[in-house]
């Protein structure tokens, strides 16, 4: 989402005639973007602000500027404390009104030396006041929905993204033809809580996430579509009907289940137990059998006990995952689980995390070994780090990567692959 919204600040910027750079000695201003999900991410920024603090000053020495802006949730959550740790910041703006760059620019110039924060939640939403989006590239995101009203026990995005928000079926269409008709062949849709997407068709009357994908397929240009991320419960028959029968809905679902006990998912407020995301799974992979699937988990949240952590274990040892995203638990001021008296030891969430992400690598190897010797169509969409190297995705989201030239760049292609490790695949064009 931080990515998509980045990329919609430059779009922003182009209208005022920025161009974006990727060398800040260039740069007349800054933008940052920040993540407030975890404290690790949270604290990152106030680091990162203190290396442009000469930059901005031997700028201001030579009588010019450089103008810092930081955009996102930890603005949102933290204002007071970002402006009196973080004194050479300009503008700072929360998620929800980064449309407003311009104005605030604008102000700036106005009244020098006076610093601009607005962390509102606005009535008009900001999608209604965005510039034409324009592609960054073959595959491209697209928020569909924002905001959150599940208020799970651990989780800020209620309180930095705010309310739950569908933007129109109209609104999306027109943004995901703009994509399509510069460059975008594969659609990445967002929300915090994606398959709760229930914005209004052009009758006016509410669809759903099913409908709006069938819509996204009619566009020629998309040859491929993903979502991301989606809800458990939220995931309807239709929902995996359309996994079986619209052949653009790439096979991979990110379903985070975050822990396989029942006691601590009720704590957690998530809405569902191991036995309902597992019937989840089973559907699903009955009506597309080459799905590869992921989740996020969550370990040592309060009170999980080693029986509680060893149910997420055999949760995993189940259900199989091709990718995973796995945390400790990090307490977020202001959440109701940070309260709970009965917090987990560090280093028990250690030791539990270093548990699970071993059983979780074996199986990501275990997964991609079975492509080994296959010919997969693979969206080429950057350069590898590697020089020579491109880097590219199978529908099934595994990175693949081949020795060539530029040719194949942001095209399909097959490629027959020769060499397979927990994250990444090798092959021939
Ligand atoms: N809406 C998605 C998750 C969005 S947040 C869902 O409900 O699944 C992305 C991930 O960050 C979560 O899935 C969770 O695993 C992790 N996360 C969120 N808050 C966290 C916290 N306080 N500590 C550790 N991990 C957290
Ligand atoms: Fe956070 Fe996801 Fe829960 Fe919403 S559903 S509160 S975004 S973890």
């Amino acid at each position: 989402m931080n990515v998509y919204d980045s990329g919609r600040m430059a779009d922003i910027m182009r209208t005022l005639g920025y161009e974006e750079t990727d060398d800040p000695n260039c740069a007349d201003m800054i933008i940052f973007n920040t993540c407030h999900i975890r404290e690790k991410a949270s604290e990152k920024i106030f680091s990162e602000l203190g290396k442009f603090k000469p930059l901005k000053q031997a700028r201001q020495k030579e009588g010019k500027d450089l103008i810092i802006v930081v955009a996102g949730c930890v603005v949102q959550a933290q204002s007071e404390e970002f402006l009196n740790r973080a004194k050479f910041v300009d503008i700072a703006i929360g998620p929800q009104t980064y449309h407003r760059l311009p104005e605030m620019l604008n102000k700036l110039e106005r009244k020098r030396k006076q610093r601009i924060i607005d962390v509102e939640f606005p009535a008009i939403a900001k999608f209604d006041t965005l510039p034409q989006a324009k592609s960054r590239g073959v595959s491209s995101f697209l928020a569909i929905q924002e905001g959150c009203d599940r208020f799970c026990s651990y989780c800020v995005v209620p309180y930095t993204r705010g309310a739950e928000y569908s933007r129109s079926m109209e609104d999306i269409l027109k943004e995901a033809n703009e994509l399509a008709k510069s460059g975008t062949k594969e659609l990445m849709l967002l929300g915090q809580n994606v398959n709760a997407w229930h914005g209004e068709d052009k009758n006016g009357n509410t669809s759903n996430l099913a409908k709006l994908i069938e819509e996204i397929a009619k566009i020629d240009e998309i040859e491929r579509i993903r979502y991301v991320t989606s809800y458990p419960s939220d995931f309807t028959d239709e929902m995996i009907a359309m996994h079986r029968d619209i052949k653009k809905v790439m096979p991979y679902l990110h379903l985070p289940v975050q822990s396989g006990s029942d006691v601590i998912l009720k704590k957690m407020n998530r809405r569902y137990t191991s036995a309902q995301y597992i019937d989840v799974v089973e559907r699903l992979r009955e009506a597309c059998p080459e799905i590869a699937l992921s989740s996020d988990f969550i370990v040592g949240f309060p009170s999980e006990s080693d029986e509680d952590f060893e149910q997420t274990m055999e949760l995993v040892r189940k259900v199989k995952y091709a990718q995973s995203y796995s945390f400790k638990y990090s307490a977020r001021p202001g959440t109701p689980a940070a309260a709970l008296s009965c917090q987990v030891d560090e280093e028990i969430k250690t030791v539990r995390l270093e548990k699970l992400q071993e059983l979780l690598l074996e199986q990501h190897h275990d997964y991609n070994a079975q492509f080994l010797g296959k010919s997969i169509p693979v969206l080429f969409d950057e350069k590898a780090k590697k020089e020579g190297y491109l880097l590219g995705h199978t529908p099934q989201m595994v990175n693949v990567v081949v020795k060539s030239d530029d040719s194949i760049l942001n095209k399909i292609v097959d490629v027959k692959i020769t060499k397979t490790s927990a994250t990444t695949l090798e092959g021939e064009v």
